[in-house]
């Protein structure tokens, strides 16, 4: 029986404080900033403190938010985006981000699951917004813009200068309750399917936010014994990060908006992703650690549009940085020859471990590991449970043959325990007990080894999530709108590979009428297909459709989505 523990030492985490009042209020210099890299609009962490208290008076005064209650941000990267951050956890509620780009059922599947009372938004999500705020009943008084105005809401920003001007008497900093943990408080909200269903709301609670900043800060203090250059000209703090990826996802919450202000550091963010502006970002900020996803990583390594700039890449970054989704051995060759001088990391975890699970430490920042995920960030354990055969329907947590722990080289589920993973699923104690197990190991879903050194490699997932782009697609969501078609009588989709993307979502489609011809199974796959595109944010389509005869079940009605990959993979 192998439990496999973190090389590094120990890290003792604080229980009694929120994120808020650790990052803001406990003797920190304050001393950096978030920033717009194509604007330059810049609010500096005192700023950001000093419209937190505002806000947060607000949100408890005009909108009667109480700690516990959920305020949405439906956003994309904005230096005001930590502002709506940091009020809600300041007043003590639980901030959710969320897609500025979901369609109107999204919207109101998140709302609901989320448990929504305040929305911040911007002008250009604004009628999606408010169509499901109707839905779901939440006031149009209860939307706010985080940036622009518009006739029908306020605007967060002058509310935020209209309190100041008054003077306004700001409440006090929500405190843990006595006799509580902050493992105990829920501030943050993320969305993830988790191994099964729809998009769920992840509860993380202030421990697994300042415990995920301290295992990154452990390593970032390794690695100063091979420090990146630490001086610059133009006065740029140590640490700078370019927010690449999107705040609303757990990796761009703790990256770009939670730890640059425990680093006293500066987040750069780009508010829309364009090769040109993050490559110019990259060479203007000097920034010298790019966290990224597989699909830009590609892009790094095969776009004419870098080649302008390969010399000043060269010269400024010192390493490359991927998660979020499996990246191919070929990328990460082509990586090493455009960039011989750089070394490479991988971050490995899910939103239900607030990010990492395992990380390159300073020593393995090499090519030459960059297939692996890393080892085990401090305080974190983990095991490797043996799998059921792919015929059978029980659920992840029991799909364990007796919980048969697996040793080094081993292949079978990976699980890890530690002060980052989550407190559950707001609302559904079912997929809580199916994910996180009675001993407080988190069941991944995905499917690798350990080997004897410790590193982590992932090589499939047996949870039933698509990653396109890095980013999650429920397989249940598409189901159940393919299931709602008159002409469907059963559905299976599952995610099959794309160079690009990693992955893109396919249905097996079984049809009520058996006698179609294939023109007809055609352009009922089209309209099907169109369907999906009219009720989905962008990456969720469906890129192929195969009629079947019928999808494969178990004899309690559960669909083998396994047995549906192996076929794909022509086993
Ligand atoms: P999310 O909750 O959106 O971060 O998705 C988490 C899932 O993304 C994990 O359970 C893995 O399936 C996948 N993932 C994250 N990081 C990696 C990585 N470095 N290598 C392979 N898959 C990864």
């Amino acid at each position: 029986m192998t439990i496999w523990k973190s090389p590094h030492p120990d890290l003792d985490i604080p229980t009694n404080v929120t994120t808020y009042q650790h990052f803001f209020e406990d003797n920190r210099s304050l001393s950096g900033a978030y920033e717009n890299a194509i604007t330059k609009e810049r609010l500096s962490f005192r700023e950001v403190k000093q419209k937190a208290e505002l806000l947060s008076t607000i949100f408890v005064r005009k909108y009667g938010l109480q700690p516990g209650q959920t305020v949405s941000l439906f956003s994309g990267n904005s230096v005001w985006y930590p502002v709506g951050v940091w009020a809600t956890i300041r007043a003590g509620g639980r901030i959710n981000g969320a897609s500025p780009v979901y369609t109107i059922d999204e919207t109101v599947h998140a709302l609901r699951t989320a448990d929504t009372k305040i929305i911040l938004t911007l002008p250009s999500s604004l009628p999606t917004v408010s169509a499901a705020a109707r839905q779901v009943g939440i006031p149009p008084s209860n939307i706010l813009l985080l940036e622009g105005t518009s006739p029908e809401v306020q605007s967060m920003q002058s509310l935020i200068a209209d309190a100041d001007t008054k003077k306004i008497s700001i409440v006090p900093t929500y405190r843990i309750p006595a006799g509580k943990s902050n493992k105990e408080i829920c501030g943050y909200l993320n969305f993830s399917s988790g191994t099964t269903g729809l998009p769920k709301a992840v509860m993380l609670s202030h421990h697994n936010i300042i415990a995920q900043c301290y295992q990154l800060r452990q390593l970032q203090v390794l690695a100063a014994a091979h420090p990146p250059s630490s001086t610059h000209p133009h006065g740029l703090p140590t640490y700078r990060i370019l927010a690449v990826m999107p705040l609303f996802h757990i990796t761009g919450l703790v990256r770009f908006v939670s730890y640059p202000v425990f680093m006293s550091g500066l987040s750069v963010m780009l508010p829309s992703f364009t090769l040109p502006s993050m490559l110019e970002a990259i060479v203007q900020y000097r920034i010298e650690e790019l966290i990224l996803v597989p699909p830009i990583l590609i892009r790094i390594v095969q776009d004419k549009a870098v080649e302008p700039y390969l010399s000043d890449l060269r010269r400024t970054v010192k390493r490359w940085s991927s998660g979020s989704a499996p990246i191919a051995p070929e990328i990460i060759r082509a990586l090493q020859q455009k960039f011989p001088d750089t070394g490479f990391r991988q971050g490995y975890g899910a939103t239900e471990s607030t990010a990492c699970i395992s990380a390159h430490p300073p020593s393995h920042f090499d090519y030459k590991y960059a297939h692996t995920g890393g080892k085990l960030v401090a305080n974190t354990v983990a095991k490797v449970v043996a799998l059921a055969p792919p015929n059978t329907d029980l659920g992840l947590v029991t799909s364990t043959v007796d919980e048969v722990l697996l040793g080094p080289g081993e292949v079978g589920e990976i699980c890890a325990k530690g002060p980052q993973i989550a407190m559950g699923y707001l609302g559904n104690e079912r997929a809580t007990a199916e994910t996180f197990d009675a001993n407080g190991y988190l069941h991944t879903g995905d499917v690798g080894y350990i080997d004897e050194e410790g590193l982590i490699v992932i090589s499939d997932r047996i949870k039933e999530m698509i990653k396109v782009k890095g980013q999650q697609v429920a397989p249940a969501e598409l189901e159940d709108l393919l299931l709602g078609r008159p002409e469907v009588e059963d559905v299976a989709v599952i995610g099959i590979s794309d160079v690009y993307s990693g992955e893109v979502p396919k249905a097996f489609v079984v049809l009520k009428d058996r006698s179609l011809n294939k023109e007809d199974m055609q352009r009922t796959g089209r309209s099907l297909m169109e369907f999906v595109k009219s009720k989905t944010v962008r990456y969720k389509r469906i890129q192929e459709i195969e009629f079947v005869e019928s999808v494969p079940k178990s004899a309690t009605g559960k669909l083998l989505r396994r047995i549906l990959k192996s076929w794909e993979r022509g086993e």
